[in-house]
């Protein structure tokens, strides 16, 4: 779809091979590991809605603050191969990208600061945390934490159309309704709700530039 003057793009499993969430429920091991990406897989599958997972998926991991930078290299190291590449085209086709993620902004923002996107182009969830470095909560007040939440932001930002959409679980599939082309990235999980009602599905990042760029 070439013309496209605007592109949102989603972090967790499109941007970065990683589950953010997932990822740090993983160091806390065997249980507490198995319960919440059994919590996201779910969402991300449209099975259970955003808002019945989210606050549960938190309070099981607590991350604090050392957990949050040591995520941050992780979704450093997993960038999907192609991306920075095929990122630093698009800006320069003068192309408007945004970050939409219902992730942790403060683990995210290194990689957007590495892609040159700005961090008010990045929208995710805040974190804060106590003088020990643990967590103490989070923005109760961003719409990134429920289901419809990622559409209400893309509504919120008047981006200029058109507009595509990249992502792979049902959050992003809720901002089809806002944009004019939603691309189901399927270069680290395939999930074939989302691709069935997708226009158009890509593996890779250089697939993404090529279908942007022509
Ligand atoms: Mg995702």
């Amino acid at each position: 779809m070439k013309g496209i003057r605007s592109l949102v793009l989603d972090v967790d499993s499109t941007l970065t091979a990683l589950e953010g969430i997932d990822w740090l429920a993983a160091q806390r091991g065997g249980t507490i590991a198995e319960y919440v990406a059994g919590l996201t897989d779910q969402a991300m599958s449209g099975k259970l809605i955003l808002d019945e997972v989210f606050e549960l998926r938190l309070a099981a991991v607590r991350p604090s603050r050392n957990d949050i930078e040591r995520l941050a290299d992780a979704y450093l190291k997993s960038i999907s191969p192609g991306a920075p590449e095929a990122i630093r085209a698009i800006r320069v086709a003068g192309i408007r990208i945004v970050l939409v993620s219902g992730g942790i902004r403060e683990a995210i923002l290194p990689l957007a600061s590495m892609l040159e996107i700005p961090g008010s182009d990045l929208h995710a969830v805040g974190i804060s945390f106590d003088e020990a470095g643990e967590m103490a909560g989070f923005d109760r007040l961003t719409p990134l934490s429920h289901q419809h939440g990622k559409r209400m932001v893309v509504e919120g930002l008047s981006l200029p159309r058109p507009t595509m959409v990249v992502g792979d679980g049902a959050t992003d599939l809720e901002m089809r309704a806002a944009v004019d082309c939603f691309v189901a990235f399927t270069g680290v999980v395939r999930r074939e709700a989302i691709v069935k009602q997708a226009d158009v599905a890509v593996d890779s990042f250089s697939e993404l530039m090529e279908l942007v760029l022509g």
